[in-house]
């Protein structure tokens, strides 16, 4: 089966899918998107998704391409059209197709819309999430504004790349205080030596990811002694268990840093228990 894509205003075969080559989201990234976790093909956690992406989009001075209950409709329709039961849905906007020049284009250009959506295998989430993943860190050298989920993705993707050039999963961002920010597309956690859980506070840092925050919900829900704080590359290393978080990897543990053994080097009991709790807690529609 082919796949397919809404380009604005269209459902296309992925193959002859495309926008103009003056769309401002190929000339500058100057767009925003989403990614949402699919599952029996349900979208989870959307509102919030949606919620953040209306705050990427006034931040950026974007306009919504269409409203919310309409693209509510096309999410569902790409995920129906390309039968997906477990993947991703993945929506961009950009601030629309115009001769190319750093300021916004005139009034009246309207913003782009694409989706697309991808089945995925959970039982390779479920394969790390058994063994474990390694990271590796690397300086934080985006820009000031992470929180936004802009397409300028480029210091992530380099990330991402030398990561798995060392046999690694993600790589954690590390500011010039040596604090962790967060991974190139997850949000990082760790259980201090202490015992305490500890994720970064969402400032302009970091992106304040849904799947982080549904798993503070459910650390609330459960009472576990929590902290949101940065913490140290050091704190890391010798920290009992660590794990990150994202839509499509939920709570995944991670057994080293910097090739180093993380607690016993093994996924620890309450990132397990999380990941867990996850799919009864997360909203489904
Ligand atoms: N941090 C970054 C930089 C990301 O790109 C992502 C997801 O793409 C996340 C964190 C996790 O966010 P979410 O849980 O909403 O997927």
């Amino acid at each position: 089966m082919s796949r397919v894509a809404y380009v604005n205003g269209r459902y296309l075969p992925l193959a002859r899918a495309g926008v103009s080559i003056l769309d401002r989201a190929f000339v500058f990234g100057d767009g925003v998107y989403e990614v949402c976790l699919v599952r029996d093909s349900a979208l989870i956690d959307e509102a919030r998704h949606l919620a953040r992406l209306r705050s990427s989009l006034q931040a950026l001075r974007i306009a919504a391409p269409v409203g919310e209950a309409a693209l509510k409709r096309i999410l569902r329709e790409v995920v129906a059209r390309n039968r997906v039961g477990d993947g991703l849905v993945y929506l961009q906007i950009s601030r629309g197709a115009a001769r190319r020049d750093h300021g916004f284009p005139p009034p009246g250009v309207a913003p782009g819309l694409v989706v697309t959506a991808k089945s995925l295998d959970p039982r390779l989430g479920e394969a790390n999430a058994e063994r474990g993943v390694a990271v590796i860190t690397l300086p934080d050298e985006r820009w000031a504004h992470p929180h936004i989920k802009s397409l300028q993705l480029l210091p992530n993707v380099l990330a991402k790349q030398a990561a798995r050039e060392a046999d690694a999963f993600e790589a954690w961002f590390f500011d010039s205080d040596d604090f962790v920010t967060e991974g190139s597309s997850t949000n990082a956690w760790i259980v201090a030596a202490d015992g305490a859980l500890v994720t970064r506070q969402a400032d302009q840092a970091i992106l304040r990811g849904v799947t982080r925050s549904r798993l503070i919900d459910i650390v609330a829900a459960e009472s576990l002694r929590f902290e949101e704080r940065p913490f140290t590359r050091d704190e890391a290393y010798g920290a009992r268990e660590a794990f990150l978080s994202s839509a499509t990897t939920i709570a995944t543990p991670v057994v080293t840093i910097d090739a180093r053994p993380i607690g016993d080097g093994r996924p620890g009991p309450i990132t397990t228990a999380l990941r867990r709790k996850f799919a009864a807690a997360a909203a489904r529609s």
